[in-house]
């Protein structure tokens, strides 16, 4: 395999994108590029200054004046939002909903557009999102599209609260998946799908080295 392709890793909330995409970019000495940090950075800033999430010249105007910077840091690229590291500050139940209700507008994803092509103009990235194989690198050299079932999803994303000490209802993140999922799935710009060419990989009955080792075998075949 060249060592400069561009990798796209789409698919719904709690499919194990993040996991998946770490692990490759690490067996493959490529960087991690989580897309989703720098909506969820935005709507972190939004939530702060309490902008109404619907209020589009108040969006327009923290797009303007909202500096996002992507450092590459340990293999991956890391979000700063005006110099601050929001890493562990972007991952809650709040910050997902928001942004998924920001990454709707265009002013938002034209403002993050050029940063995420940026990161990946060299080649050499696992990029991981809603949008990456279909907008983002429509031309990138390896597309794919991780799924799973809705339950096992939520499964997931619940244990991931719990293993970080997060006390959450098991509804209530039931609610939100549903709520993103239709949110991403029709918005009308960039909304998720399977972009032309992806390989659809269905992780229900796969564990993360299982899915690791499929993805790797259609990178190394093509
Ligand atoms: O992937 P993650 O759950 O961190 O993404 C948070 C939200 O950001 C998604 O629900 C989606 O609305 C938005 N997003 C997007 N395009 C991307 C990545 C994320 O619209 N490429």
């Amino acid at each position: 395999m060249e060592k400069k392709s561009i990798v796209t890793i789409d698919g719904p909330a709690g499919a194990g994108k993040s996991t998946i995409s770490k692990i490759l970019a690490q067996n493959l000495d490529y960087i991690y590029l989580d897309t989703g940090a720098l909506y969820r950075a935005l709507a972190y800033k939004a939530l702060k200054k309490k902008i109404s999430l619907e209020d589009i010249p108040a969006l327009t105007d923290l797009c303007s004046s909202t500096a996002v910077v992507l450092k590459k840091i340990d293999g991956r690229m890391k979000v700063y939002v005006d110099g601050e590291d929001v890493e562990e500050k972007i991952r809650t139940e709040e910050v997902s909903m928001a942004a998924s209700k920001i990454s709707t507008f265009a002013v938002v994803r034209e403002k993050l557009l050029n940063l995420q092509r940026e990161a990946g103009a060299h080649g050499g990235i696992i990029a991981e999102g809603r949008d990456m194989g279909s907008v983002v690198f429509p031309q990138a050299d390896y597309k794919f599209y991780l799924d799973a079932q809705l339950e096992e999803r939520i499964r997931r994303r619940y244990k991931e609260f719990l293993g970080k000490g997060v006390l959450v209802e098991y509804q209530s993140v039931q609610k939100d998946m549903l709520a993103r999922d239709k949110q991403d799935k029709q918005r009308k710009l960039a909304p998720l799908k399977v972009p032309e060419g992806a390989v659809i990989i269905d992780s229900d009955n796969l564990s993360v080295g299982g899915v690791v080792e499929k993805i790797i075998s259609y990178i190394s075949v093509k």
